[in-house]
């Protein structure tokens, strides 16, 4: 026990009271001159937003985006992930500015805001977002090099802004609204030119520390196999893709192979007009070589997916992205490699294996979903008040023009 006795006994009380909020974890705001600044006061706040949960989150209509490499696609989406209205505008040239591709987003959310309220704008965007989800460090399509694209965005919208990975805000939107609802272990794998890839653990998005977690496309999964444009060789991504899938077409194609003779003749000789969906569509039909192609690819999807589950041991992994709309010819035989690789098999649960519900619209959906964690309540009242201003100064403009005399009606 102290023997200081103190002079005051307020004093002794205020520091009972401190005793008290450091107990509770509450940061003692009467801390003298040092610290408790607005500044740090409302980084606190922000971050207390940005931590709050689905559940918690205000039930209001969101902006989700999502920048692919051809189109960026805007949608005003409800609380219940119903889409509102969509529109889409071209994805700006890689030459453009990083302005250009902000102007493209401003003019997207402005549009969508004279039919919607628009509480919070969420970014879903490809590339590698940094762990403050503030930076776009790079994107494979667009002219972005550490690109602080959410406090620019936020600034000339003066709304909350959330930007991501375009694979975490799929990976949410199907955990929320789609294939991976209830599952509180979820990976995420996208198909499309690559493969991305999202971790989803007991309701919230594994990021890693520096923000660019689940770039399962460039695992190595054949030494010495096919160069990646990543740098490396034998990614997996470059067996079990998009790009994958049209590459094997097109090396039978040009091989002239008598296998491939439906296909080129579909194309009608031009090796370059074969793309996925057509593959998707001839294996559809019983084209033996398009099916044997799907076949492949799956059957290497499932063997990234034992490899997954070796590391992660999810109870669910979601298969989005173009490729996956050949649905069964690709999941089919991924369900087999991976009951084929999966480690401890026998001996262990099987991580359930669905093709995704949303679509496309996946990750604009989730996008304004994780944009509802960080949205405000109070714009709609904030809007209407901006509003009644705006029409308060034209009744009185009418007003004065009325009682000048002699002013031109
Ligand atoms: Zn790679």
């Amino acid at each position: 026990m102290s023997t200081y006795r103190d002079p005051t006994p307020l004093r002794a009380f205020g520091s009972g009271a401190k005793l008290g909020f450091a107990r509770m974890g509450v940061p003692s705001r009467s801390g003298g001159t040092s610290g408790g600044s607005t500044r740090a006061t409302m980084l606190r706040t922000v971050a207390a937003r940005e931590r709050r949960s689905h559940l918690t989150a205000p039930r209001v209509p969101t902006v989700g985006i999502d920048i692919g490499g051809t189109k960026v696609m805007a949608g005003a989406v409800d609380a219940d992930g119903v889409i509102l209205e969509t529109v889409l505008a071209e994805t700006p040239d890689k030459s453009k500015s990083p302005r250009v591709v902000e102007d493209t987003i401003v003019e997207l959310v402005l549009d969508l805001s004279d039919r919607h309220d628009v509480h919070a704008v969420g970014i879903g965007a490809a590339g590698w977002v940094d762990g403050d989800r503030n930076r776009v460090l790079f994107a494979p399509h667009l002219n972005w090099r550490n690109e602080p694209l959410r406090d620019r965005i936020s600034e000339r919208l003066a709304v909350p802004v959330m930007v991501d990975n375009d694979a975490n805000t799929a990976a949410w939107g199907e955990w929320r609204f789609g294939a991976g609802r209830g599952e509180d272990h979820l990976v995420m794998i996208t198909l499309g030119t690559g493969i991305g890839g999202a971790i989803l653990e007991d309701g919230r998005v594994k990021r890693g520390k520096y923000g660019v977690a689940g770039e399962f496309g460039h695992m190595q999964v054949v030494p010495g196999g096919h160069r990646c444009p990543c740098g490396n060789r034998g990614c997996w991504e470059q067996y079990s893709s998009g790009n994958a899938l049209v590459r094997e077409a097109r090396e039978l194609a040009a091989a002239d192979s008598p296998v491939a003779y439906n296909i080129i003749e579909r194309v009608k000789g031009s090796i370059p007009d074969i793309t996925g969906p057509l593959i998707t569509e001839l294996a559809r039909e019983g084209d033996a070589m398009c099916v044997e192609l799907l076949q492949d690819i799956g059957q290497w999807l499932g063997v990234g997916l034992a490899n997954l589950a070796a590391a992660l041991d999810p109870s669910c992994f979601v298969i989005g992205g173009g490729v996956s709309a050949a649905d069964d010819l690709l999941i089919g035989p991924a369900r087999d490699a991976f009951r084929r690789h999966l480690t401890g098999r026998g001996y262990r649960p099987e991580a359930r294996i669905a093709r995704a519900q949303l679509g496309p619209q996946a990750g604009m959906v989730g996008a304004a979903d994780l944009a509802r964690l960080v949205a405000r309540r109070f714009r709609r009242a904030t809007r209407r008040r901006v509003e009644r201003y705006a029409r308060y100064e034209r009744y009185a403009q009418v007003l004065g023009a009325r009682s000048t005399p002699g002013a031109p009606r």
